[in-house]
C-alpha cells in the first residue's frame, strides 16, 4: 500500500481528518482540486462545536484571533428584538465568523506541517480503484500529468457535489427538496449593534444574517424562500440589497455601508443524509450529509463528524477493531450527534414562521 488513507478533499473535514490521522502516525495523502488560500461558496457562522475541533488540531488560537467573539445572541422578528447574552456551553460562550479563504487556509497549513501527510493541490480525482469489490485508491489529475495511489481507506471529503459518493453510489437515508436560496456578500462600514452581535433579523419567511467576521468585514447575508430564487438569479445585489434595507432594526445602520466583492449565493442546496461508509471507503462532511444553509451548522456538523471518523479510523488502523464494526460505531456516532440538528433543520427550512412564532410565546413577546 501507498498510504494508509487517501483523502480527496482538504478543507474543514479532510484537513481535519488528514491532520488527526497522521498525527497518530498513519501515511495520508491528502488531495485538493484547488489551491489554497481559496475561497468556496459559504458562509461561515460557527460555535462550540468547531472550536473544540481547532482546538484538537491546535488551531483553536490563531482561528479564534482572527475575528470578534459574538457574545450576544440579536434576534429580531418581525420588528420585534430581544437580545441575548450567548452563554453556553461554559467552554465557548460565543460564536465566530471567519471567511473560509481564512478558515481554510488554516487547517490546509496545519494538514501540510503534520508529519505523515502528504499534500496534493490542484489534483481532481478523477477515478477510483477497486481490488476484489473493495475501493483501494484513486487517480488523479494535474497540472504536471496524471497520479494514481492505493491506500487502505479511500475518504471522501470532497463537499455536496461529491465524486467519491457518486462514484460509489452512496445511499441516502434521508432526502430532503431545496426549500430555500442564499445570497450574501461582504462589507465594510456597518454600524454594529452594542457589544459583539451575531444579528439573525426574520420577516415571515425570510431571514437576514449581519455578521461581523475577520478583516473587519461584516457579511450580510439573506435566506429567502426558494420560490424567490429566479428573481435573485437575475439580480442578486438588487434582491440582496431589498431583502437587507427590509429590516427596520438593520436598515438604519447600512447607510454608509460599502459592498467589497461580488454576491454569491445559491438556490440548490437540498438536504441528504447518506450511509457514510462501505467497502473500502467512506464520507466525511458535506459528502455524507448536507443542510440548508440557514441554520449555519454544516461547519460544526463537518468538523465534528471529522473528529468522530478519524477516532474510529484509528481503531481500525490500529487494528484494535476490524472495517465493519469501526465504521458502523463512526455512522451511529455521526446520526446521534447531528441528528436532531439535521431534521430541525430540514423541517424549518420549508418554512421558518412556526419556529420564530415558537420563540416569541417562550419569551412572552406575542
Ligand atoms: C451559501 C452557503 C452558506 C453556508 N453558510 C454556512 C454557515 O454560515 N455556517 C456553516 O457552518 N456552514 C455553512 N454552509 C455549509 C458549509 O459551507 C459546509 O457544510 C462546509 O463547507 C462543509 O465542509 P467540507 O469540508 O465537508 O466540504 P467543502 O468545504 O465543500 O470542501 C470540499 C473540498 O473538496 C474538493 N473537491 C471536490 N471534488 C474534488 C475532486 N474530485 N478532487 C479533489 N478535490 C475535490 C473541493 O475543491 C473542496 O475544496 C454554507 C453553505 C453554503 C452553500
Amino acid at each position: 500500500m501507498d498510504y494508509d488513507v487517501i483523502v480527496v478533499g482538504a478543507r474543514v473535514a479532510g484537513s481535519l481528518v488528514a491532520a488527526l490521522l497522521g498525527e497518530a502516525g498513519h501515511r495520508v495523502l491528502l488531495l485538493d482540486r484547488s489551491r489554497f488560500p481559496s475561497d468556496t461558496l459559504s458562509t461561515h457562522f460557527f460555535r462550540a462545536a468547531t472550536f473544540r475541533a481547532l482546538r484538537q488540531v491546535g488551531v483553536y488560537e490563531e482561528v479564534q484571533a482572527r475575528a470578534p467573539h459574538l457574545t450576544v445572541n440579536y434576534n429580531v422578528v418581525d420588528g420585534i428584538a430581544f437580545p441575548e447574552a450567548v452563554d453556553r456551553p461554559e467552554d465557548y460562550p460565543f460564536y465566530m465568523c471567519v471567511r473560509r479563504i481564512t478558515l481554510d487556509d488554516i487547517l490546509v497549513r496545519r494538514a501540510r506541517r503534520t508529519p505523515f501527510v502528504e499534500l496534493r493541490e490542484a489534483a481532481k480525482v478523477t477515478g477510483l480503484l477497486k481490488e476484489n469489490d473493495r475501493i483501494a485508491g484513486v487517480a488523479w489529475v494535474e497540472p504536471s500529468g496524471r497520479g494514481e495511489a492505493k491506500a487502505r481507506v479511500v475518504i471522501g471529503a470532497d463537499g455536496i457535489r461529491s465524486y467519491v459518493a457518486r462514484e460509489v453510489g452512496a445511499r441516502a437515508e434521508h432526502e430532503e427538496p431545496v426549500h430555500r436560496a442564499m445570497y450574501y456578500a461582504y462589507f465594510r462600514g456597518v454600524v454594529h449593534v452594542e457589544g459583539q452581535g451575531a444579528e439573525f433579523h426574520y420577516r415571515g419567511n425570510s431571514l437576514v444574517y449581519c455578521f461581523p467576521c475577520d478583516d473587519g468585514l461584516t457579511l450580510l447575508a439573506s435566506s429567502v424562500p426558494i420560490t424567490q430564487f429566479k428573481e435573485f438569479k437575475r439580480d442578486p445585489e438588487g434582491m440582496l440589497l431589498n431583502e437587507l434595507r427590509s429590516m427596520s432594526a438593520l436598515a438604519p445602520r447600512l447607510v454608509r455601508a460599502e459592498r467589497e466583492g461580488e454576491v454569491r449565493g445559491s438556490g440548490s442546496i437540498p438536504g441528504y443524509l447518506r450511509i457514510p461508509w462501505g467497502e473500502g471507503w467512506a464520507l466525511v462532511g458535506d459528502a455524507g450529509m448536507v443542510m440548508d444553509p440557514w441554520s449555519g451548522q454544516g461547519i460544526d456538523q463537518a468538523s465534528t463528524h471529522a473528529v468522530i471518523l478519524a477516532r474510529r479510523l484509528q481503531e481500525y488502523l490500529g487494528e484494535k477493531v476490524d472495517w465493519k464494526t469501526a465504521m458502523r460505531a463512526y455512522h451511529l456516532e455521526r446520526n446521534e450527534f447531528s441528528y436532531k440538528t439535521y431534521h430541525r433543520t430540514c423541517a424549518y427550512a420549508a418554512d421558518l414562521r412556526p419556529m420564530t412564532r415558537e420563540a416569541l410565546l417562550r419569551r412572552g413577546l406575542i
